[in-house]
């Protein structure tokens, strides 16, 4: 079994965007700029709008946060966002998730130009990536098919088997992953929770990226010797240690690591490739890459 190093491999990549960035200001340019909205005081969103930054200061990019009370109404919400679209100094935003639940969050994502929506949840985005254009691609997704060509996975004609069809990883990662591309040019099931026989499909996998938000749900039994598992899960689970808590994903991993060829540990397999990938959309939109 293998591990694959998501830190390490994300590290890799943040030293290339770094050296990038570098050049940009010795060449007496500014560096490209991405900014977060953040509202409320949720503590989940408000760590990772934190590490975006911290990762964004690590390579040079700059880094702005709008914050907002959770009772902003909608109406000014949709306002900040169209700031940010007319903003020319900042390339990329997104808007941190969830939002308070009197503001509708399709509204606002679908407010965002697509053009700056280096989170790739817009529906021009999304249609692009359903259709194999140029697109900015959501983070999570880009990340795991970063990993995948990073570790030299063969996926050609290999079954991917995806738990989840979220808007934000099963549903775009089982595009990426049938795109005549590679990684891709695999043959995808993609399960949810209607879905029959579950580990029946998910025991066909040569690939299985689990990505159903339940805490070690994915157990040896589900899976085939020799399978690459991707978990993208994040689980904070309270225990007696000296923190409190310890962070665990969607797949058992202590039963299911020794049946795989290769497996991402939780922390540090999906989770900062997500971010890197953010980053690396925030260099596309500043290049101008995609064409809108
Ligand atoms: P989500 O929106 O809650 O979607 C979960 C999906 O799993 C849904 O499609 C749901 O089916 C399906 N599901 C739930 N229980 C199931 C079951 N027992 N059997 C089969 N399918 C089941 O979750 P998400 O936003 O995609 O996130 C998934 C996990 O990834 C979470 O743990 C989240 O914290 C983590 N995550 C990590 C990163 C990262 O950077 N590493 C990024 C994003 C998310 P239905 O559609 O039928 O309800």
């Amino acid at each position: 079994m293998e591990l694959i190093d998501g830190k390490q491999i994300s590290e890799e990549i943040k030293k290339e965007i770094a050296v990038k960035t570098s050049a940009i200001i010795d060449a007496g340019g500014e560096p490209p700029h991405l900014a977060a909205i953040l509202v409320g005081e949720d503590p989940a969103s408000q760590t990772y709008v934190a590490s975006k930054e911290r990762s964004c200061k690590a390579v040079g990019i700059t880094s702005s946060i709008y914050r907002y009370p959770a009772n902003i109404s909608e109406e000014l919400l949709l306002e900040a966002v169209d700031f940010l679209n007319n903003d020319e100094e900042v390339n990329g935003f997104i808007v941190q998730l969830p939002l308070p639940k009197h503001i509708n969050a399709d509204k606002v994502l679908q407010r965002i130009s697509p053009a700056k929506d280096v989170d790739g949840f817009h529906p021009v985005n999304m249609g692009r990536l359903a259709l194999g254009l140029p697109s900015y691609l959501p983070a999570t997704p880009a990340g795991i098919m970063l990993l995948l060509e990073k570790s030299g996975i063969e996926t050609e004609g290999k079954h991917c088997v995806i738990l989840g069809r979220s808007n934000i990883v099963g549903t775009p990662m089982s595009l990426l992953m049938s795109r005549k591309s590679n990684p891709g040019n695999s043959t995808v099931t993609l399960c949810h929770s209607k879905t029959k026989n579950l580990s029946e499909i998910t025991r066909q996998a040569d690939i299985l990226i689990a990505a159903i938000g339940q805490p070690e749900f994915v157990k040896a039994d589900m899976v085939k010797a020799g399978a690459v598992v991707i978990d993208v899960g994040i689980h904070r689970i309270e225990d007696s240690s000296e923190k409190g808590y310890h962070i665990t994903g969607d797949v058992d991993f202590d039963a299911v690591a020794p049946k795989c060829s290769y497996i991402t540990p939780v922390p540090g397999g999906v989770g900062p490739m997500t971010i890197v990938s953010l980053l690396l959309n925030t260099f596309k939109s500043f290049n101008k890459e995609i064409y809108f």
